[in-house]
């Protein structure tokens, strides 16, 4: 692995991103140049904005925000130029909005930072096993669980995005393309009615069965009202490098 030249501090406006940003400033103490990075997705809740500002100050680095003009940041602009939501190539919209903004971004000599909590380091070894790349995930390395992030950020008076305040496990994209749980999708309708519309008219546009119901996979304007349990559905992950996650995606 080269010595490197610059950190680049991956921020998504998740807690766990947030500490792990704060940590390595600290940890740095101005040796290397550090850039915090933002890749913005328009579908992301607003406040995403106010939490970003927030932690800019926390942090005492400016944020860089980053987004893929060809799409103008917005996955349903890449649902409607790719013809595609998610399926067997996975969800374009990480590809196209994180991936690739990132990859234009980057060079060899940089070293990744990340959010992975302690209770991810399943996935940290597979990711590191996965990419030849130099990271660090200063959260995980120090043990902190997500609930331990979260802690932290409201430690710092700096008060939680709105989507983990309403009950997410992540501050996702609202109706979220990866996501297939009927728990989600029925908590998504209740909160973002319009989003939720959003995405049943679009994924019906696009022939996709979003929605996993036991084993059958249903359309969004299907879903019955009341049914699922969010809490006990599996998390979904979309992150600057998370696309080799995503191969479960099988449903096109
Ligand atoms: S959070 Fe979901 S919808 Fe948003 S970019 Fe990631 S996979 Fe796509």
């Amino acid at each position: 692995m080269t010595t490197p030249k610059r950190i680049i501090c991956w921020f998504s406006c998740g807690a766990a991103s947030a500490a792990a940003t704060k940590l390595t400033i600290v940890a740095n103490a101005g040796r290397l140049p550090l850039v915090v990075a933002r890749c913005v997705v328009r579908e992301e809740h607003a406040d995403n904005d106010r939490f970003a500002a927030d932690c800019e100050k926390w942090f005492g680095v400016p944020i860089v925000n980053m987004l893929n003009e060809r799409y103008d940041g917005s996955i349903y602009e890449v649902f409607r130029k790719e013809s595609y939501i998610s399926g067997v190539k996975g969800a374009p919209c990480t590809r196209l909005l994180k991936k690739q903004v990132r990859q234009k971004f980057e060079k060899p000599t940089d070293q990744h930072v990340f959010g992975y909590c302690a209770e991810e380091q399943g996935r940290w070894d597979d990711f590191l096993d996965a990419n030849n790349i130099n990271a660090i995930s200063p959260v995980l390395e120090r043990g902190l669980e997500h609930s331990d992030c979260l802690a932290l950020i409201e430690r710092a008076g700096i008060e939680l995005p709105v989507m983990y305040r309403l009950g997410y496990k992540h501050n996702n994209c609202i109706g979220c393309a990866k996501a297939t749980g009927a728990g989600y999708w029925n908590k998504v309708r209740q909160d973002f009615p319009l989003m939720f519309s959003r995405m049943a008219v679009e994924s019906r546009r696009l022939g996709v069965r979003i929605v996993r119901v036991g084993e059958e996979r249903i359309f969004l304007d299907e879903l019955k009202p009341g049914i699922g349990h969010y809490k006990d559905e599996p998390e979904v992950q979309c992150g600057i490098f998370c696309e080799m996650a995503e191969q479960e995606y099988s449903y096109r």
